[in-house]
């Protein structure tokens, strides 16, 4: 970490240009602002200054969001707030994804800090969609074990355990061994909480195992405090001792006076229930002379009790007295309740045992009505984060529902627009031989006829029909009659060119409509359809492949081009029809054109 810090700074020192300057910084910033978050967020707000003098403010958006990061890490939430939105507006503007992610992510972090956790879990969700797209691994095991510290404040255990799972999970699979640590702490602390004490055990140890590891002695003072806490809950004192006394050597050495206040009451509470009394006092009274020295007002006041309690457990009551007095009147000015109820009981029996007994009768009143508030309380806190939690799980199933109806939406239109495709080729296409049929070449001419006039090119029309064709189904049956069909349009469209279209009029009578073809053409493909056709034996075959059959059959073929023979579709079809007529009457197996006509 040092390291980095250092490189960090170098680069910084090194920037020349403004924009060199805010990155460098805002590199800076990312890496201190857990170690040093007031130099963080100094630094962050130069950073600020400087891209909001640049011309369009490039830098802005990313900066903005680091300064909102250091003041959440600072508690500062209303200022984190402002510099986070205004973030992300610019972002979303800028469409920079990765800046929108965070500052998603923070905003999420303070609603979580005020209470407002249904609006915590929709930003962080919004958050952990943006890094599932831009796989970043490492923000999206942050998002995760936010979502798991906002089920930790709902009291929502087990949904707390499934996202600091997959946070876990995320870490692991980006490197991030920062991260991975503090997730293995959270998941130990859901355990804690829920009493499951062996477990909390083995995950706070594995945190302290990472800790250690990484070589990060901030994060391994945590462990061992947690690791402390555990050891003293499963009443294994003398392993609580052991390891909240190497928390207090580390913790001394970085200052981190918080957490030596907390091994030190681990400790002392060690000692207390071994019986060793005096190096009990000897822990709460260096807790408390920490908690001065540092404003740390709640370790004071506990501190302070325990001390009452080790007295009054010595029969030291004139001291005792005086130490709950100071405790419960210091918790209740800064509303630390249970150390505020806890010290009145203590009381009262110090006043009993000095024989004050009117004294003792209004501490155990205060008591009984302080410890019934708290427990009021805390029942109400509890009902209040059921009730979000309850409208949390009513948000979530709402949304699976409408995204299950969205899905079933989009499954639907899909087969609808497949039915819709399959219905339209249905509409244009002939079973029998899968050609254009009626409708479709009607469409096709239309087609054909008025871009002929549009581009002045024409296109020509042969009108095809098989000659006693009648006789083949009298002769063979229907069935043959239908492949004889197949066959004959397999055999002519061998003879066309891709564009040209081929299709099915009715009964034995079929279209081939040639674009970019004039008359002298149009008749050369037609004699060379009808001369293939009647060169040829068709060869009918069963469903195995098998020839059945060898039929000759011969087709009559008139022809038309539009223009010049015709100007509209109507008049093509006809002149084409007009054509084959004569074709017919002229003895079968021939093309005519419309000059042939008799
Ligand atoms: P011409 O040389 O004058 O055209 O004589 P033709 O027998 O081919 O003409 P006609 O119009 O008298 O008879 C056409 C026959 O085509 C009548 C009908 O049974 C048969 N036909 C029409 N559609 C189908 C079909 O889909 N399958 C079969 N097998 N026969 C069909
Ligand atoms: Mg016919
Ligand atoms: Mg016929």
């Amino acid at each position: 970490m040092q390291e980095l810090i250092i490189t960090r700074e170098t680069r910084l020192a090194e920037a020349v240009t403004d924009a060199e300057r805010i990155l460098a910084l805002d590199e800076l910033v990312w890496v201190l602002r857990t170690v040093e978050p007031i130099r963080a967020l100094a630094l962050s707000e130069e950073a600020v200054s400087l891209a909001r003098a640049q011309p369009n403010q490039p830098g802005l958006a990313p900066s903005l969001c680091l300064a909102g990061v250091c003041a959440v890490i600072l508690s500062r939430y209303e200022e984190a707030r402002e510099a986070l939105n205004e973030s992300l507006t610019l972002s979303r503007r800028l469409g920079d994804k990765a800046t929108e992610g965070r500052c998603l992510h923070y905003l999420g972090a303070i609603h979580n800090v005020l209470s407002e956790q249904p609006a915590a879990i929709e930003n962080v969700t919004a958050a952990i969609h943006i890094f599932d797209a831009l796989q970043d691994l490492e923000s999206l095991g942050a998002s995760y074990n936010m979502l798991g510290n906002i089920q930790f404040s709902l009291c929502d255990y087990s949904g707390a355990l499934e996202w600091y799972g997959r946070g876990l999970e995320a870490r692991e699979r980006a490197g991030d061994q920062v991260g991975i640590a503090g997730s293995l702490g959270n998941i130990g602390n859901v355990y804690g909480e829920r009493g499951d004490l062996a477990d909390a055990l083995v995950f706070h140890q594995r945190g302290l195992d990472q800790a250690i590891r990484i070589g990060s002695t901030a994060l391994e003072i945590s462990s061992l405090c947690n690791l402390g806490g555990d050891y003293v809950d499963l009443r294994r004192y003398e392993e609580g001792i052991a390891v909240c006394r190497r928390s207090v050597e580390l913790g001394e050495t970085l200052e981190d006076w918080e957490k030596v206040a907390v091994a030190l009451t681990s400790m002392g509470f060690a000692y207390a229930k071994t019986k060793r009394r005096t190096e009990a006092l000897e822990c709460y009274s260096r807790a408390l002379e920490i908690a001065r020295a540092n404003q740390l007002q709640k370790a004071e006041a506990h501190s302070l009790f325990s001390i009452g309690e080790i007295l009054l457990s010595q029969g030291a009551l004139i001291q005792a007295r005086e130490r709950t007095a100071e405790s419960a009147a210091l918790a209740s000015a800064i509303g630390a309740r249970r150390t505020e109820f806890q010290s009145f009981q203590v009381l009262a029996e110090v006043c009993k045992r000095l024989g004050d007994y009117a004294a003792a009768l209004g501490h155990f009143e205060t008591f009984r009505r302080l410890e019934k508030e708290v427990f009021t309380e805390e029942a109400e806190e509890r009902a209040k984060s059921m009730v979000i939690q309850m409208e949390v799980e009513h948000h979530r199933r709402e949304a699976e529902a409408l995204a299950g109806i969205n899905t079933a939406l989009s499954e639907a239109n899909a087969a609808l627009s497949e039915a819709n495709t399959r219905l339209e080729a249905l509409a244009t296409t002939d079973p029998l031989t899968g050609l254009p049929n009626h409708r479709a070449l009607v469409a096709a001419l239309d087609a054909q006829t008025a871009r002929s006039r549009r581009e002045e090119r024409p296109c020509a029309l042969l009108f095809v029909d098989i000659d006693h064709f009648k006789s083949i189904n009298d002769i063979y049956g229907h069935p043959i009659g239908d492949a004889v069909l197949r066959e004959f349009v397999a055999c002519v469209r061998a003879c066309l060119r891709e564009e040209d279209i081929l299709g099915r009029w009715g009964g034995e009578e079929f279209l081939i409509l040639l674009p970019g073809t004039g008359p002298e053409r149009a008749l050369r493909v037609a004699e060379r359809v009808r001369s293939s056709v009647a060169a040829q034996p068709l060869l009918v075959r069963d469903g195995g492949g098998a020839v059945k059959k060898s039929l000759h059959i011969t087709c009559s073929i008139g022809s038309a081009a539009c223009p010049p023979q015709a100007a509209t579709r109507d008049d093509l079809i006809l002149a084409a029809d007009q054509a084959l007529y004569a074709a017919k009457r002229l003895g079968r197996n021939r093309v005519c054109g419309v000059g042939d006509v008799l």
